[in-house]
């Protein structure tokens, strides 16, 4: 009898795990399986190790970048390029959400309302608008920092580069991957999912909001002795810049100038040029939701509006958001928003309906973004240098945002090239990475130039 009950247990016990595994089983295609359209088919969209079982990524021009052989999911042959893909691809486990292989499964499968799953096991092709060749030059120019590198055609909204690092090799996934400090972060795709300090990069939100709210403003200029107090604030400067007007000021991202012209635009007025600016907004990438950036200005002091007003204090932007309104400097004022699935075609061979573009509202004026083109184009030739960017008619901004006593400061560099054949707006964050122009500036032209002038 014992016995019996003894047996009657463990059928209980393992009624109750089986019951307890299918339930994780559902959640996990709820949330990772691209719908619950799918979730009826999934024994044959999903293999044992529960990796997405037919589908192929390919890159703009071809290049596989993950599909499946003899049942297995597999990825490109270079581990390098692996890891420089690794965040629009996604991995095995599913632990980058934003990755193709999770975010955009159904679209892998070829599930569609009409045909059902026919065909899923042979599965679509999904060619995303990154080359991997970008993304390869981009990762190697980051040099195993930490951050983001994205470039995207402001006219058509093409995601052509987008990396996020710490990456790995999906493939071989390190053992101390929650442990070990250089992987912190490593699953979330930071040009996505992330906001950061912007330091001086957000100069170019305070300038477009003086250039339409100071009438003098090109008439004006301020004095630089390496820092200013601000009520309660000692707002502190890169340098000593002596008199400067409006475009030397930026030029030289004079702290100084900026914080004054911040205190007099006051806080409302700053705001509000911030959030038409699309840095408190979130965008869909292809359904992907942008995080939002944030910032405080209710309630503030003059000094922390000071500091506000040059990127610091509790400023946080998202690199996404921020390239966005670059593309829209570089528009004159609207922009083509970001994408990433160029097309998909079925196992039948039958493409998908092509990319319907989606402008974006009005995130500057016309005439101001104009403005501040040109002088995001003197900053090149006067502070970061012309040679670096060749045959680049190049808009830029940098910015060494600081973070804290101890820590390096992100560097940033945003910007875009004002060619017709390459249409690109760009924007590079090295965490910790030192300067702006120096650091990040660098990975922004290694990348441009394999863009623009080829190898
Ligand atoms: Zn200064």
């Amino acid at each position: 009898m014992k016995k019996i009950e003894r047996r009657a247990v463990v059928c209980m016990v393992l009624a109750m795990l089986l019951a307890a595994g299918l339930s994780l089983f559902l959640i996990r295609y709820f949330t990772d399986g691209g719908g619950w359209a799918s979730s009826a088919f999934n024994r044959h969209l999903y293999n044992t190790d529960g990796q997405l079982a037919s589908g192929t990524v390919l890159d703009r021009d071809g290049d596989i970048l993950s599909t499946v052989v003899d049942g297995r999911r597999t990825y490109y042959d270079n581990a390098d390029v692996r890891k420089a893909t690794l965040h629009v691809v996604g991995d095995l486990q599913g632990n980058i959400g934003t990755g193709a292989l999770n975010a955009f499964a159904d679209k892998l499968t070829g599930y569609n309302l009409l045909n059902g799953a026919f065909g899923a096991e042979r599965g679509s092709n999904l060619y995303l608008t990154i080359d991997a060749r970008y993304n390869y030059e981009a990762y190697k120019a980051l040099g195993g920092k930490a951050g983001t590198v994205a470039v995207y055609n402001y006219e058509t909204g093409e995601i052509l580069c987008l990396v996020s690092a710490p990456s790995y090799d999906p493939l071989n996934v390190p053992a101390d991957i929650t442990t070990n400090d250089r992987y912190r972060g490593a699953y979330l795709n930071r040009f996505l999912s992330s906001a950061f300090t912007p330091g001086s990069i957000y100069k170019t939100v305070t300038l477009a909001a003086a250039i339409e709210e100071m009438p003098d403003l090109f008439d004006r200029t301020w004095t630089c002795s390496g820092s200013v107090q601000i009520g309660e604030e000692t707002i502190v400067c890169s340098g000593t810049h002596g008199e400067q007007n409006i475009g030397t000021a930026f030029a030289n991202s004079c702290n100084v100038a900026f914080a004054q012209i911040a205190q007099e635009l006051g806080a409302s007025t700053l705001k509000r040029y911030t959030e038409k600016a699309g840095l408190t907004s979130s965008y869909s990438i292809d359904g992907l939701p942008t995080t939002k950036g944030s910032f405080t200005f209710d309630g503030m002091t003059d000094g922390r509006l000071g500091w506000a007003g040059v990127g610091q204090d509790q400023d946080l932007v998202n690199p996404a958001s921020m390239l966005v309104y670059m593309g829209a400097i570089a528009g004159g004022g609207k922009t083509a928003e970001p994408y990433l699935i160029e097309k998909t075609t079925s196992a039948l061979g039958i493409p998908s309906f092509p990319h319907i573009s989606h402008k974006t509202g009005t995130l500057i004026s016309a005439s101001t973004a104009k403005t501040l083109a040109e002088m995001m184009a003197a900053n090149v030739a006067e502070t970061y240098g012309t040679k670096r960017f060749p045959n680049m008619d190049i808009c830029a901004k940098s910015g060494t945002a600081e973070v804290g006593e101890g820590s390096s400061p992100h560097a940033w560099f945003a910007g875009f090239l004002r060619n017709e054949e390459a249409p690109y707006a760009f924007i590079v964050l090295v965490e910790n990475g030192g300067g702006g122009s120096s650091v990040a500036g660098t990975v922004a032209g290694k990348v441009l130039d394999v863009m623009v002038n080829g190898y």
